[in-house]
């Protein structure tokens, strides 16, 4: 922005420079030779040989010099009064031989065509310096789509989505239904004298489904959909939003029954006045517009405003109130049944081998997103393509899974005997914790091969959907990622850093279950943390809400927790130090450990065969 500012300061300048010596340079007022008072006492005595007045500048001839010059030139105020207070002086003059000649030139002497080519220059400049401004700002978009709102028209790709192509929201579909029956059918619920919302808000974490489900409420209803996102109303320069926003609406009041789709609307609608460093114009302008809009529009005109959002509580709560957005869908991750459905939406394209259980890799994807559904099929769909396999198996699906979940795996990187063994060793104290704390997942496999940027893997399996974690549970799960840090200060003496992801994910679970959850005695059942309103760019910081006093007392409590679990993962891994050592041994010998041979090796039983691993557990409930 500074950069940017600074470079037009030094085009304007430039321009304006130019222009100012062009009209100086073509109108010549040159400078003055003579001042009025002069000119008269050289008419006094008798020394100008003849003289013509032009419009305001006057040139004398004279006879003999005048300051080293013949020929002067000075502007003239008043032409007319010196004409008439020296037209005695001429006439006597001229009768005496002394004034040869003098012209006035007529007022209207002067042309139109002397102003034109300083006109043009100034028009060409003017004229480059909008083309240049136009497409800094609007990114060599056309100039006319300047302050235009940038829509999509209809339904992209041509295909038409329906409430068939979106899975697991029965609820939102049903509320939604409404919406679409309104704009099919409006008269219905006009002449009983409902009114239907403007406008409906859509909230829910990304890749949930919000932009296909406004999609089907166009596709279902066949009405126009003028779909926009909430970045393209911000701009650089002020009003442009604002523009948009006008123009928005009056395209959809020209074509409707028509959806209005504004989407990741909290880039544009955030709270007022909450920018760092007071608010932005820009930015307030816009959402200004866009209530007036809001407000503006009958409830009949069969205009409806859907906006969607991750962060509905960084919204602005005018935007809120009852004739806005007045109401909102909840849409949240799909549960087993809802992941069930939406697999089979998006398998519907795909050749399935027999073999895939669809209820199975639901029940198994825990926290996975339609999106992330939509992805998985895909990437396995990928992997059976790659090998020229006419179906997609259970297999690919189990890959996908894990591409997906910690990168592809990178065989060929090359790696010392001695990382290897950190790895394993690393990847050990995971396991041989998890396996020692009641809450955590049993293990599903131990690998060294390197994925994505991670050196090793502990895989493990959530066995439930539950949403909500018990304090024993985080606090185990804090101990099982200290795992790997802490067997490798028992083992080797020394630690490196392909602990520190562990480490800070260790610390953030402690930091919330101290300072967000109220479990931790010294502090109370207190929220000291607030997501609050702070913005740098459009990230989000979390604010304080505690004061000094507490800010010290939660560190303390942070890392009394911490060390509590270290302590707890030193005891563990110290007491099964033989298991632990026989687990790198094998891993450096066979790569991966599989969930029943680290069974076999906990309950020191002979170590079996490796069993296929699989990401989906055919266990139910
Ligand atoms: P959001 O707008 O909430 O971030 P999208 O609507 O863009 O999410 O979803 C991205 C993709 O994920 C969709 O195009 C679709 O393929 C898939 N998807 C998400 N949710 C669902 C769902 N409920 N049913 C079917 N597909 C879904
Ligand atoms: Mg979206
Ligand atoms: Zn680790």
């Amino acid at each position: 922005m500074k950069k940017r500012s600074l470079f037009s300061v030094i085009l304007y300048v430039g321009v304006l420079a130019l222009i100012l010596s062009l009209i100086l340079g073509i109108f010549d007022f040159g400078k003055d030779d003579l001042t009025y008072s002069q000119i008269v006492e050289l008419f006094q005595k008798e020394q100008v040989k003849s003289f013509v007045v032009e419009d305001q500048s006057i040139t004398l001839q004279l006879h003999g010099k005048y300051d080293g010059k013949e020929k002067l030139t000075c502007r003239l105020a008043d032409p007319d009064s010196f004409r008439q207070e020296m037209h005695s002086v001429f006439q006597d003059q001229s009768e005496k031989g002394v004034l040869l000649s003098y012209d006035f030139v007529p007022q209207d002497g002067f042309s139109p065509f002397d102003l034109v080519i300083p006109l043009l220059i100034v028009g060409v400049v003017l004229l480059l310096m909008w083309v240049i401004l136009m497409s800094r700002a609007n990114n060599g978009n056309h100039m006319s789509n300047f302050g235009k709102a940038r829509t999509v028209m209809g339904v992209p790709n041509g295909k038409k989505v329906t409430f068939d192509d979106v899975a697991g929201v029965d609820e939102e579909k049903a509320e939604l239904q409404e919406i679409v029956d309104f704009l099919r059918n409006p008269e219905k619920f006009t002449n009983i004298g409902a009114k239907i919302p403007h406008g409906l808000l859509l909230v829910g974490p990304p890749g949930t489904g919000k932009t296909l489900l406004a999609r089907a409420v166009a596709g279902e209803a066949g009405v126009q959909f003028l779909s926009i996102s909430g970045s393209d109303f911000v701009e650089l320069y002020v009003g442009v939003g604002a523009s948009r926003v006008r123009d928005l609406f009056e395209q959809a009041k020209k074509i409707a029954p028509a959806i209005i789709f504004i989407d990741e609307i909290d880039a544009v609608g955030r709270k007022r006045g909450s920018g760092l460093g007071g608010g932005h114009d820009e930015k307030e302008q816009t959402l200004n517009q866009l209530l007036v809009e809001m407000d503006g529009f009958n409830h009949n005109s069969g205009v409806i405003v859907l906006a969607a959002t991750n962060r509905p509580d960084i919204l602005d709560p005018a935007l809120l109130r009852p004739g806005r957005f007045d109401r909102r869908i909840h849409i949240g991750a799909p549960d087993a049944k809802g992941r069930e459905e939406i697999l089979k939406v998006h398998a519907k394209n795909k050749k399935l081998d027999g073999g895939v259980d669809l209820g199975v890799v639901a029940r198994s994807t825990v926290g996975f997103t339609g999106a992330d559904l939509s992805n998985l099929l895909n990437e396995a769909a990928i992997m059976a393509a790659r090998e020229n396999r006419p179906v997609l198996t259970m297999d690919d699906l189990n890959n996908a899974m894990m591409k997906i979940m910690a990168g592809p795996e990178k065989r060929s990187r090359v790696r010392t005997r001695r990382d290897l063994k950190v790895t394993a060793l690393h990847e050990a104290g995971h396991a041989v914790a998890m396996y020692n704390l009641p809450t955590q997942d049993p293990v599903l496999q131990i690998t060294v091969i390197p994925r994505g940027n991670s050196l090793g893997a502990t895989w493990h399996i959530p066995k439930d959907d539950s949403a909500n974690l018990t304090r024993n549970q985080m606090y185990e799960e804090i101990v099982a990622l200290l795992g790997g840090r802490v067997a490798e200060a028992l083992f080797i003496g020394d630690i490196s850093v392909g602990a520190s992801n562990d480490i800070d994910r260790a610390t953030k679970l402690a930091r919330d279950m101290v300072a967000r959850y109220g479990m931790c005695e010294a502090l109370g059942t207190v929220s000291y943390l607030d997501d609050g309103e702070v913005f740098i760019g459009r990230d989000y910081q979390t604010t304080k809400s505690y004061s000094e006093k507490f800010a010290g007392t939660i560190d303390d409590q942070v890392k009394l927790l911490m060390d509590k679990a270290y302590a707890r993962c030193a005891e563990i891994l110290k007491k099964d130090e033989d298991k632990v050592r026989k687990i790198v041994e094998f891993l450096l010998e066979n790569e991966s450990m599989s969930g029943k041979q680290f069974a076999d090796c906990m309950e020191d039983r002979e170590i079996g065969e490796a069993e296929a691993v699989s990401m989906f557990q055919k266990t139910e409930e």
